[in-house]
């Protein structure tokens, strides 16, 4: 009895499952409660693996976006490359890591302190020997947490909740009315190889840190229909790489931040790269026309501001 798996949410009685959904929607303002009176000396660990790390197969985050070619590009082990990314990016890419260490260390300090009644399990893994369906299209991936509500202390567990931690922006984060198109699908893989019944998208202001509330449409149940559509994706992906073909590609902003851009060449970022030359060759002319005049003559000091 509980709402522990996917199933359960067929199987369970109607009422049963709705109490369960309940305790999942307090899981915000229990956060919110737990760091109010949070007076320990607290330290963890936070880090993040280079692009290279990646071991080859599907990926969650890579079948959150459009391109297939990417998921195609991994499954077949191309290597990943990210170093040329502007460390704009790097550097918010990296603060968001620093967010997710202590949130899931939030998380392990609140259900420690449950007395048994609470568990979280952080960063769980997802792999071809640890799950079937992982094994079935060779998914790697980890989700950031589950959250796990136990009968009694030590007891079997009632309820299990995928946790997905993401920041965003003060202007993103006053946008979001609901969790992003790209998180959902990100999301609906966990929930099926970790065979979850809900997830809580927790999106986090990265000005205030403010989070969105554990209510839907944040918490969701597992999308039955969202993953039937990614599975034939999937498929269709395994179906190109066995026939060695690549599938075409679907250029977008997203290419900036692909690692395999490098191999993919995707015209949008060509593009991009003649703008960023032809911006750099003006500002060159323009420096030189500044100190030598248009006519060739050297302008005297003062006059060329
Ligand atoms: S660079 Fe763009 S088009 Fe190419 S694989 Fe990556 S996301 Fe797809």
């Amino acid at each position: 009895m509980g709402l522990v798996t996917i199933n359960d949410l067929l199987t369970e009685r109607k009422d049963r499952v709705a109490l369960y959904r309940t305790w999942a929607y307090g899981l915000g303002e229990m956060y919110e409660d737990f760091v109010r009176k949070d007076d320990d000396d607290v330290r963890f660990e936070a880090g993040w693996h280079g692009a290279k790390a990646r071991a080859a197969g599907i990926h969650a985050s890579e079948m959150s976006g459009e391109c297939r070619r990417q998921v195609w590009y991994s499954l077949m082990g191309e290597q990943r490359e990210d170093k040329e990314l502007d460390p704009f990016w790097k550097k918010r890419f990296r603060i968001g890591h620093m967010y997710h260490a202590m949130v899931q260390e939030d998380w392990r300090r609140l259900c420690e302190k449950s007395n048994g009644k609470m568990t979280f399990e952080s960063e769980v893994r997802i792999a071809p020997e640890l799950q079937e369906i992982a094994a079935q299209y060779d998914i790697h991936s980890s989700n950031d947490g589950v959250i796990c509500f136990h009968e009694y202390a030590g007891g079997p567990p009632v309820l299990r909740v995928g946790l997905e931690i993401k920041t965003e922006s003060p202007d993103q984060f006053k946008d979001l009315k609901e969790p992003k198109q790209m998180h959902l699908r990100q999301t609906c893989v966990y929930m099926k190889c970790l065979d979850l019944p809900l997830m809580w998208t927790m999106y986090i202001n990265k000005g205030n840190q403010n989070i969105v509330p554990s209510k839907p449409p944040f918490t969701f149940s597992f999308d039955f229909d969202l993953w039937n559509q990614i599975e034939a994706e999937m498929n269709s992906v395994i179906d190109f790489a066995t026939r060695n073909e690549e599938p075409p590609r679907k250029e977008s902003m997203g290419c900036e931040f692909c690692g395999y851009s490098w191999v993919c060449q995707p015209d949008v970022l060509k593009k991009k790269d003649r703008r960023e030359a032809a911006k750099k060759a003006r500002a060159v002319q323009q420096k030189r026309l500044r100190v030598i005049g248009i006519g060739g003559i050297r302008v005297p000091k003062g006059l060329n501001k």
